[in-house]
């Protein structure tokens, strides 16, 4: 058993409390390799904004579950390095399937834990979720549960329509697992193909297309039933258009990308929304850096030359993410 505390890392239950208070949200940017862990790390400590190592199970396989725990361990000694006195930093399972994958991640040091039974009946899904979080709470990891099903690809997790959250089975599901916080299903959605051009509108002045709203009314009515409990957002990039059009200026193909636009993120963290997952945005900064390398200047072999450039522009668009959409800039010191 290795307790996240020993590694230095913290779970989410007072981050969440002090960003519903201050009208803000705690970003949590995925990660699977080191120059994306080096890249968010320097941005919360550079902003002191508490943060969450997001980590999917395809993350955790592919980095290695014994591997990523030293990592996490790691990044909490950079943090420190960089001058930021007490890091705030969750190491958080995201879309957790079964108990035992729950289970052992906690026994391997994450600080919290997503468990997903959104596809299954409601009754299964508290079922699920109430014993992940008796198994969690004896190690004072925090859970994340959902209600409502995402559209979208992420990983092994896919649908391809949403249906939003209920509010009336916010309560009845809250108390009866005892979760952390709530994933809820308002219209955001997996990956850089949220919506089809046929979906969205075209603003006449900027001739962008601008998705179908949010469904803000389901947000407030879950906020009513729950009040001051921990509501979290996945499926937030806003998949920026100039990294699209620089992957498909290089070679890419990435036709109709569409994201959501983030001043309505920005909305959400003002109310209860208090944690906003972000992946494809950085997945999108890399890719786009890396292929203009890779096309102007082709005689480049040093995977340092091309994966530092693609750090660097992560780091920005964290930072961005950080000071302009969530707020979440100098509440950790
Ligand atoms: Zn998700």
């Amino acid at each position: 058993m290795v307790n996240y505390k020993d590694l230095g890392l913290v779970n989410t239950r007072e981050m969440f409390a002090k960003a519903i208070k201050g009208g803000y949200a705690i970003p949590a940017f995925n990660f699977n390799n080191m120059e994306q862990l080096q890249a968010i790390i320097k941005a919360a400590a550079d902003e002191k904004s508490p943060v969450i190592l997001q980590v999917s199970k395809g993350a955790r396989n592919y980095a290695n579950p014994t591997l990523l725990r030293y990592m996490a361990q790691g990044a909490v000694a950079y943090a420190k390095e960089l001058g930021w006195e007490h890091p705030q930093i969750v190491l958080h399972l995201d879309h957790g399937d079964s108990f035992e994958l729950c289970k052992d991640c906690i026994d391997n040091g994450f600080s919290s834990v997503m468990i997903d039974g959104s596809h299954l009946p409601y009754e299964e899904n508290v079922a699920l979720t109430k014993k992940v979080v008796d198994y969690a709470h004896q190690y004072d990891v925090t859970v994340e549960g959902e209600l409502g099903v995402l559209a979208g690809v992420e990983d092994e997790v896919s649908a391809e329509h949403h249906t939003y959250t209920d509010p009336e089975e916010v309560i009845d599901f809250a108390t009866r697992t005892g979760c952390d916080s709530l994933a809820i299903s308002i219209g955001t959605s997996h990956g850089a193909y949220k919506f089809t051009p046929e979906q969205c509108t075209r603003d006449p002045k900027t001739g962008k297309l601008v998705p179908p709203p949010l469904a803000f009314d389901v947000l407030d009515a879950v906020m009513k039933k729950l009040p001051g409990f921990p509501i979290v957002l996945h499926g937030s990039s806003s998949v920026p258009q100039e990294y699209v059009d620089e992957i498909n200026e290089y070679g890419g193909k990435l036709p109709d990308a569409i994201g959501i636009p983030e001043e309505w993120l920005r909305k959400a963290a003002e109310s209860a929304v208090c944690k906003i997952n972000i992946d494809s945005d950085s997945r999108l900064a890399m890719t786009a850096t890396v292929r203009k390398i890779f096309a102007t200047k082709p005689g480049e072999f040093d995977p340092r030359k091309y994966l530092g450039p693609a750090r660097d522009e992560m780091e920005k668009l964290y930072k961005h993410k950080i000071v302009n959409v969530l707020g979440s800039d100098g509440k950790a010191q």
